[in-house]
């Protein structure tokens, strides 16, 4: 690595930190007989320690410069396959279709420029991770994890808490990274949501709550004034809220609430 050229484009800090690593891979608890995604392996330095623990690892590189040096770390480990494309533009479903394996997970450093992208292509694949652990920017986590009614609270924490139970690992300092960057990290895990929200119209669902956030100080009124509102106060009234309340007081299960009382029409 001593002369490799690092992209900022391609969002490319290396982990440097032993423990860390060690500490991702024992968090995401994988079980014996499985394939494990990996998306951006970077030197190899995680990759290497998952595929200590997992039957196959896929992993995926946009950067081909890496090529020689990955083929090199790894040529110990017969159960990693990496291809070099950009990840978005994968059909991961038809990447996977040649292993066979009892449990599927995503374990990554992932860059974060596309952090968003990647996890809603991992959505809309369909395939039933059993956990997806990521490192992710520090600022991004809190969004992600945020609770109700907090400042952080967002659109897209209401639709990563209605498909998984996101929860934040650890922390990590911007100084296990190789180059440093100019921000901290956390890691996190997404396990499938054990709650079945019945959601009558996924779309719709997903369209409300992008309107509701849209601007983050005007009141659902405002912010929903395109659909009836006078159902959407039906609903609210339930939960003792009416039109002037904000976005980031209502949990998944009231914006399912609405979403399914305007779907009935
Ligand atoms: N996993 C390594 C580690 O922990 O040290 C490297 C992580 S680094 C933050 C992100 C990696 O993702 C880089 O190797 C970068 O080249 C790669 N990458 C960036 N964009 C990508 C994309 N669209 N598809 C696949 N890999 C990508």
């Amino acid at each position: 690595m001593e002369n490799f050229k690092f992209k900022k484009s391609f969002g490319q800090n290396f982990l440097n930190d032993v423990h860390i690593l060690e500490n991702i891979v024992k968090e995401s608890n994988i079980q014996d007989n499985s394939l494990i995604i990996e998306i951006g392996p970077g030197s190899g330095a995680l990759t290497r320690h998952i595929a200590s623990v997992a039957k196959n690892v896929l992993a995926y590189e946009i950067d081909t410069r890496l090529e020689d040096y990955l083929d090199e770390v790894l040529s110990q480990f017969h159960n990693v396959d990496i291809i070099f494309d950009d990840f978005l533009n994968r059909n991961i479903s038809d990447d996977i279709k040649k292993y066979q394996f009892d449990n599927i997970y995503v374990v990554a450093n992932i860059p974060y420029y596309i952090t968003t992208p990647i996890i809603l292509k991992l959505i809309e694949s369909k395939i039933n991770f059993k956990a997806i652990t990521l490192m992710i920017q520090k600022e991004v986590g809190e969004r992600f994890t945020a609770k109700v009614g907090s400042r952080d609270y967002s659109s897209i924490t209401v639709f990563l808490n209605y498909y998984f139970n996101v929860k934040k690992l650890f922390l990590v300092s911007r100084n296990s990274f190789t180059p440093k960057p100019n921000v901290d990290s956390v890691v996190i895990s997404l396990t499938k949501n054990n709650k079945e929200f019945d959601v009558l119209d996924e779309e719709l669902f997903f369209r409300i709550v992008r309107d509701a956030f849209q601007f983050k100080r005007k009141n659902l009124r405002n912010n929903l004034k395109k659909y009836n509102l006078e159902k959407i106060n039906d609903v609210l009234k339930k939960y003792h809220f009416d039109l002037t309340v904000r976005a980031e007081k209502l949990s998944v299960d009231i914006f399912v609430d609405i979403a399914n009382t305007l779907a009935r029409k």
